[in-house]
């Protein structure tokens, strides 16, 4: 086995080309837990990248793609597995932190001799890939993914424009998030030139609400809570009052973090197993990955999540005490 290499760069490392390139035995595109359009606008166009290539390749994670991204091209193909069905020698990872958020299908599906190529954005990144691949200024892997298709020599086809300028457009807010650099809008201009359709994107992300999801939408909002010194704003999901499609279309930590004046904005919900999970949203005044880090989440600096333990109320309690003493510099 080659020793572990990393990468910190925004230029597709040789290393990483070398180990895509070419045909050979089939690759697994591994995904992590609730894929977004990040991963899997990535996964899906470095996949067809491969296939071109003349590589077979299976697309796979322990979730399924949540209707809202069924649009992007190769979605069909999507496989979801419990645990991996057998070994493979090359698998790809992409916006994935750390093999945890595989649910355990990463150790399943490498082999001794297996090469695990970790392309991702998070700073926080484990590097538990026999390459890793990171930059930490990469407003979303859709960015690296797309240099890296041209350091393969391939063109960007329409389906990969697509796949990646969805990636890009979730990954920054439509484009309004400080992680939006001009490089991004330059990726972004050539993926539209290569046939990505900006208003599809749009349409297929937030114009096919139902009557019911808006109606869900505002009885929700007025569970939106705010500090008394209005820094910090919080919406704890009652349990049973929205469903898991309504949570990844709606992405709404989003309402809360728009109130002017807030420095952090906390989304909670309880997940199947009781535990709650937290989304964090900052506005550059705290690294909001240091406060998930305490609960053994982690992220960017002004988006990070963690799962804490139940009931939802506790949870919110804790997590809004770390949130005052990361806001205060108190932090034990
Ligand atoms: P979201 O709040 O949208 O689920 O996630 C925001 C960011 O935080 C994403 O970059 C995601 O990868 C990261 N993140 C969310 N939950 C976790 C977690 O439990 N562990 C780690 N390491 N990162 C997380
Ligand atoms: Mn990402």
């Amino acid at each position: 086995m080659n020793a572990p290499e990393t990468v910190l760069s925004a230029i597709p490392p040789a290393s990483v080309v070398d180990r895509l390139a070419g045909s050979g035995r089939p690759a697994l595109m591994l995904g992590h837990v609730h894929p977004d359009a990040d991963v899997l606008g990535t996964l899906l166009a470095l996949g067809a990248c491969l296939e071109a290539g003349g590589r077979r390749v299976v697309y796979a994670g322990p979730h399924p793609i949540p209707d809202t991204l069924g649009f992007l091209p190769g979605a069909d193909r999507w496989q979801v597995w419990s645990a991996a069905p057998e070994t493979f020698d090359l698998i790809v990872l992409t916006d994935c932190p750390n093999d945890e958020r595989t649910n355990g299908l990463l150790r399943g599906a490498r082999g001794g001799d297996s090469q695990v190529v970790n392309i991702d954005h998070h700073p926080d990144n484990r590097r538990y890939g026999t390459i890793n691949w990171i930059d930490a200024g990469a407003a979303a892997t859709g960015e690296m993914v797309f240099d890296l298709v041209g350091a393969l020599g391939h063109r960007v086809t329409a389906e990969m424009a697509l796949n990646l300028f969805t990636a890009i457009h979730t990954d920054t807010g439509s484009f309004r998030y400080s992680n939006t650099t001009a490089r991004t809008f330059q990726i972004a201009g050539r993926l539209v030139a290569a046939g990505a359709d900006p208003a599809l994107v749009s349409d297929r992300l937030y114009q096919r609400r139902s009557p019911t999801s808006l109606g869900a939408l505002g009885r929700l909002l007025s569970g939106v809570r705010l500090s008394e010194d209005g820094r910090v704003a919080w919406l704890a999901v009652p349990p049973g009052s929205a469903s898991d499609e309504f949570m990844v279309a709606e992405d709404l930590v989003t309402y809360p973090r728009s109130i002017e004046g807030v420095d952090v904005a906390v989304l909670l919900r309880q997940e199947g197993d009781g535990s709650i999970k937290a989304s964090l949203r900052g506005k550059g005044k705290v690294p909001v990955n240091r406060i998930a880090r305490r609960f053994g989440g982690g992220g960017h600096d002004n988006a990070a999540g963690c799962t804490l333990p139940g009931p939802l109320e506790a949870a919110t309690e804790t997590l809004l005490s770390a949130v005052r003493q990361a806001l205060d510099g108190t932090e034990p």
